[in-house]
């Protein structure tokens, strides 16, 4: 069983098209290690640590050492910002850390700060996965594509071959209805997708690529909030999340994943497959 843990209070980040609504309080350590012991009492076995950004929490490193002790394949998903130039963050990462996702949405610095909003994000990333990479951190690379990228995929499979990784996702954007403000600035047409499917398709690599499209992403997994809100992709809207309540309000975790089921298992395959 996967779930997601996402800080959402800010990001170091602002990518324009985020698909994260920031606000409220700043995360408490406490709290977050007790969402973390609810996850993991409750049987999840594979958390991704996400949001805006890990990086930014120094008590990281605790959550990741919860979670690798509670059996759980630990996931962080970071912008790199506040790793990248703190080799010691690299020590509890080989520890705890089973795979780490980093943003690549270009092979230059311009195209991809187009899509990030930071000249210096693309130093960032491929600096820490360099690090990472000598120290055989598993990676995973994701890309978002737009019509800034689409055709940057072949630069892009050339500039993260070097670093190894696992796997290489590339997503379909997916328009959260809580930002009508972005409309479909972001979004590729059909046939652009269609034409970017078939030329990573013919890419030949020693790691995994998936093109993920986004009726895919609808409620594979939970999403906890550092606060413990769950929520899941809306059963009625493909754009929208859907509130659950309290993961310390009983039987919410449970609910969430009875909504996740059909989609989670078929998830978990794909998930198992890309990896083995
Ligand atoms: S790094 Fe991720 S969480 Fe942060 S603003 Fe960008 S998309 Fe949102």
């Amino acid at each position: 069983m996967r779930a997601v843990f996402n800080f959402e209070h800010r990001c170091s980040l602002k990518c324009p098209w985020c698909y994260i609504s920031f606000g409220g309080a700043a995360p408490e350590p406490s709290v977050c290690v007790k969402v973390t012991e609810e996850l993991l009492n409750y049987g999840v076995d594979y958390i991704t640590f996400g949001g805006g950004d890990p990086s930014s929490y120094s008590f990281v490193e605790q959550l990741a050492s919860i979670a690798k002790s509670g059996g759980a394949f630990v996931h962080l998903d970071t912008n790199a910002v506040g790793f990248h130039r703190k080799e010691r963050s690299l020590s509890w990462i080989s520890k705890f850390v089973d795979l780490v996702g980093l943003p690549i949405d270009g092979a230059n610095s311009t195209v991809h700060a187009s899509v990030r909003g930071d000249r210096r994000n693309f130093e960032a990333v491929t600096n820490f996965a360099a690090l990472l990479s000598s120290n055989d951190v598993p990676l995973k690379f994701n890309t978002f594509l737009n019509p800034a990228n689409i055709s940057s995929m072949q630069g892009i499979l050339q500039c993260i071959s070097v670093f190894g990784p696992r796997i290489w996702s590339i997503y379909e954007y997916w328009e959260p209805s809580s930002r009508p403000d972005i409309g479909n600035e972001w979004s590729c047409n059909i046939a652009d997708l269609s034409a970017v499917e078939d030329e990573i398709s013919s890419f030949t690599a020693s790691f995994n690529i998936e093109f993920v499209r986004k009726h895919t992403r609808r409620l594979n997994y939970p999403i906890v909030s550092h606060d413990g809100r769950i929520y899941t992709h809306s059963t009625a809207s493909l754009f929208s999340y859907e509130y659950i309540g309290s993961i310390f309000s009983k039987g919410t975790l449970a609910k969430a994943f009875v909504l996740c089921a059909d989609q989670s298992e078929k998830a978990e395959i794909r998930h198992k497959s890309r990896f083995s």
